[in-house]
């Protein structure tokens, strides 16, 4: 696990928090502007989330603001559905950016100002070299590049060549402006970066305004600096684009936010990559970017996953400066602990087999009056049916039990949660040997208020009237990817193929027929459950198993 830094105060966002305190101490700002910039060309992620949380959570810690802004350079794999669906996670997270929405799109104008600014000071450059040849030109970590032929063109010359390619004059690749900083440094972002490409595409924010595009490291720092964030937080691997910020910014003498870098969150057993994410959408390997399968907060949602579940984790993991993997187990307890504490019970038999009661009169219906949650009255209470034939679960019935199995068996009594003690008989079976009926018969003096109510036996089993239970589809789900530390181009091959259950003859105590959308129950014994957003139909919820009550996945592997 990722335990905070050294730097880290007890306070997970540590040392971004101590350097924020010192900076408004010594009145280096009146108060903190903070910015999440994604790029909209994908769903968010978990590591997002994680990203959020800490601009959105140190901007409301310390009074100050957070801007969502879209980072959309690239028109290319842009989408407004992305972005719409970016805005929606934020808030459904509980984060809000008030009037402050920006896109970098905005800044196209003054960028391209910006870009004039710097070639007329000998700053930049038009190169007409194709993107292969710049690529040969750029050198490696251990020898250094080579100037362009056109490196040393006049401004003059630039400038209107620049003109030129925004006028439309030149085909896309043919050429591109670069800043003119030093082929021999030995950070190869410093090697005359691109500053813009010709891109003849539609912008889904600018339409046909421009054909010249800024790449992200020319647009990224001065759209820090146009909205005034003080604080520029983002993941390490731009660590070393900082250089390449800060000259941009020195040049044209603008205000300067200082960049902070954080190690971005990798969870165990899923990949995180948009791109990857994409191609699993695209190849068919889920139902969608919102698939429960998948670690986008769409899909985090449609599982079950609470906004604060999600917070929590990012609160736990804390942020820190070296990269490492985080479990999935401690996302999945965290999303546990406030279930435990939401989530009304109720049952639920995934994986049923009938249990008659011979001696239970066959007309008659009793009721058992039970509370929702175990700790919160407030929760309420309701009333489950109960008659001569139920259905419990297939595995919670032997016909031969080992030592330790304290469920059902022949001769063997067991509670019926909620109701009374029973004592298997017999058994009914098919013409292959399957059981398909348990026998059984029941002590009247055992419910709650019963003369032998307090009678202990060994097990108890949940279960759900057959005549007024209901049928629903449940949708069991495991890891997307079998191995913890999926790697390299490997990652399709090692995709979990039973990453998802779906089981079509489950029976459902009545009480859940109305669960609207969304809603989350913990079935007893099972897990915590929540009614499908998009698949529920009014009284035919579909549900959606959250995470199961323990974390089976770790006795897995202790057993092993
Ligand atoms: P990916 O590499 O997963 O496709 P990205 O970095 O391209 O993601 P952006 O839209 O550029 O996605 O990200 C927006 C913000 O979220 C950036 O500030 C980025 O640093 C942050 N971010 C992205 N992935 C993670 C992660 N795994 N952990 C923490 N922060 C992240
Ligand atoms: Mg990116």
């Amino acid at each position: 696990m990722n335990s905070p830094t050294e730097t880290d105060k007890g306070t997970s966002t540590g040392f971004l928090r101590n350097i924020i305190e010192e900076d408004l101490r010594a009145g280096k700002h009146a108060s903190v502007v903070t910015r999440f910039p994604p790029e909209p060309n994908g769903y968010l992620h978990i590591g997002h989330a994680k990203s959020i949380c800490i601009n959105f959570g140190l901007a409301r810690d310390f009074g100050g603001r957070c801007h969502l802004r879209f980072d959309d350079t690239n028109p290319v794999k842009e989408e407004e559905e992305y972005a719409e669906s970016i805005k929606e996670s934020v808030h459904w997270l509980g984060f809000d950016w008030g009037e402050h929405l920006y896109y970098a799109s905005d800044y196209f104008e003054q960028l391209y100002r910006w870009a004039e600014q710097l070639i007329t000071q000998g700053d930049a450059y038009v190169d007409d070299l194709s993107a292969e040849e710049i690529r040969e030109y750029r050198g490696t970590l251990t020898e250094p590049g080579r100037e362009s032929p056109h490196r040393n063109r006049s401004a003059e010359e630039n400038l209107s060549l620049f003109r030129r390619m925004r006028s439309g004059e030149f085909k896309d690749g043919s050429r591109v402006l670069r800043a003119r900083i030093d082929m021999a440094s030995p950070n190869l972002n410093m090697r005359d970066p691109v500053m813009y490409r010709i891109l003849h595409a539609p912008h889904p924010h600018t339409g046909d305004a421009w054909c010249i595009y800024p790449m992200y490291d020319f647009a990224h720092g001065q759209s820090d600096s146009i909205e005034g964030i003080t604080h520029s937080i983002c993941t390490l691997e731009f660590e070393d684009h900082r250089p390449l910020y800060e000259w941009f910014l020195d040049r044209l003498g603008i205000y300067h936010p200082r960049q902070y870098e954080f190690a971005r969150l990798n969870l165990t057993y899923t990949v995180m990559s948009k791109r990857k994410l994409l191609q699993l959408v695209q190849d068919g390997d889920v139902r969608g970017w919102d698939d429960p399968r998948m670690p986008t907060l769409v899909g985090f949602r449609r599982r079950g996953y609470t906004p604060q579940s999600i917070r929590n984790f990012c609160e736990r993991i804390g942020v820190g400066k070296s990269d490492s993997w985080i479990d999935m187990s401690i996302l999945e307890e965290s999303v546990r602990e406030d279930l435990n504490v939401r989530a009304p019970r109720a049952m639920a038999v995934l994986r049923p087999v009938r249990l008659v009661i011979e001696n239970y009169p066959e007309d008659r219906n009793e009721e058992f009056l039970v509370a929702n949650h175990p700790q919160d009255p407030e929760m309420g209470t309701r009333q489950i049916p109960f008659c001569r034939e139920l259905y419990i679960e297939r595995d919670d019935f032997m016909e031969e039990p080992p030592k330790g199995f304290h469920r059902l068996a022949p001769g063997r009594e067991v509670r019926l949660r909620y109701a009374y003690i029973v004592t298997c008989t017999g058994v009914v079976k098919d013409a292959a040997g399957n059981v398909t009926e348990i026998r059984c018969t029941y002590d009247p003096d055992t419910n709650t208020g019963g003369p032998a109510a307090g009678r202990k036996v060994k097990g108890i089993i949940h279960w759900v009237s057959a005549r007024h239970g209901f049928n629903a589809e449940i949708r069991l789900y495991d890891r997307l990817i079998s191995v913890p530390n999926p790697s390299g181009d490997d990652w399709k091959r090692q995709l979990n193929p039973e990453s998802m259950e779906i089981l079509s003859d489950s029976v459902l105590e009545p009480a859940l027929r109305s669960a609207e959308p969304e809603a989350v129950f913990q079935f007893e014994r099972q897990g915590y459950f929540c009614a499908d957003r998009r698949d529920s139909a009014p009284g035919m919820p579909v549900f959606n198993r959250t995470v199961t009550l323990r974390d089976s996945w770790k006795k897995a592997e202790e057993a092993k």
